[in-house]
């Protein structure tokens, strides 16, 4: 394992392999990713792997968004769409407010009928439903497949990946710059 690196990343889930993903993209190959484990045995491993785009901030769809087409491209992801329900006609009124902030970033997404929503999942319960959003590219993705599949394209990348090196400290220089790990 070399001893300098311009960014070394610890922890080898999701976000850990995203960021060196990311990086590595940029150019930034000088990168090392340790892991404790193996990659994905932390949290990563137990997620559900339901992804949508929806969220209350503009910010946080626009990440999301570009997330979903990100695994979509790698080929990672199944666009089963999603439903979000409304069971209140306030709920409605405040997913339509989401939808014109969802449409304004360019998602995908419709508000639509109690109907619409039965024919899509025909096991909901009729029972004060009164509209849904539909965001047909929403759905998911393995998250262990996900997370090993990263790693593996970092490491194809030209960076390194140690797994069961758990990282014990790390050394700051007096300005606050990372000397040792
Ligand atoms: C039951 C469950 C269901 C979930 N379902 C969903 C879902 O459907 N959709 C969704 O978006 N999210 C879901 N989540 C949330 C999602 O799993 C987490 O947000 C995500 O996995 C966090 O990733 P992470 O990389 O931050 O953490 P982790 O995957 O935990 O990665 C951190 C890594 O750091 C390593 N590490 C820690 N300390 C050190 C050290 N000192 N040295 C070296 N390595 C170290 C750990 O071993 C671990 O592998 C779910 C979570 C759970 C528990």
């Amino acid at each position: 394992m070399k001893d300098q690196a311009r960014v070394v990343i610890i922890g080898g889930g999701i976000f850990g392999v995203n960021i060196a993903y990311h990086l590595a993209k940029m150019g930034w190959t000088d990168l090392v990713l340790l892991e404790k484990g193996e990659i994905a045995s932390g949290e990563s491993s137990h997620a559900a792997g339901l992804v949508t785009q929806f969220a209350t901030s503009q910010t946080l769809m626009q990440f999301r968004k570009y997330s979903i087409e990100l695994y979509s491209e790698l080929g990672l992801f199944d666009h089963v769409g999603s439903l979000r329900l409304a069971s209140s006609k306030e709920q409605l009124r405040e997913l339509q407010r989401s939808v014109s902030r969802a449409k304004a970033i360019g998602m995908a997404v419709e508000i639509i009928s109690p109907e619409e929503a039965l024919r899509i999942m025909p096991q909901l319960s009729p029972k004060d439903l009164y509209g849904a959003i539909y965001i047909p590219r929403d759905g998911h993705l393995d998250p262990y497949t996900t997370t090993t599949s990263m790693a593996r394209m970092v490491r194809e990348m030209g960076c390194e990946v140690h797994t069961c090196t758990r990282v014990t400290g790390i050394k700051l220089s007096p300005k606050g710059e990372v000397t040792e790990w």
